[in-house]
């Protein structure tokens, strides 16, 4: 069996199963928490630009995911 950390909090996964008990995105594997905290901080960030592009959000919530993840 696989075992799955998350990179923001470094927990484990238990039962791992990718998109029900946790996300990966450009290689960075995050517990539901985490990726809770990560779009509620997408969103924070979002709400100081003037127009919301999702080009933009993108951007946004990577660099914030790799913020997290350090
Ligand atoms: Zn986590």
């Amino acid at each position: 069996m696989v075992q799955v950390f998350c990179d923001s909090c470094n927990k484990e996964i238990h039962n791992p199963s990718r998109g029900v008990n946790y996300i990966s995105e450009i290689g960075l594997d995050l517990c539901l928490p985490c990726r809770d905290d990560l779009i509620l901080q997408t969103g924070k960030e979002m709400s100081k630009k003037d127009a919301y592009h999702l080009k933009a959000y993108n951007g946004v919530y990577e660099q914030t995911l790799r913020r997290m993840c350090k």
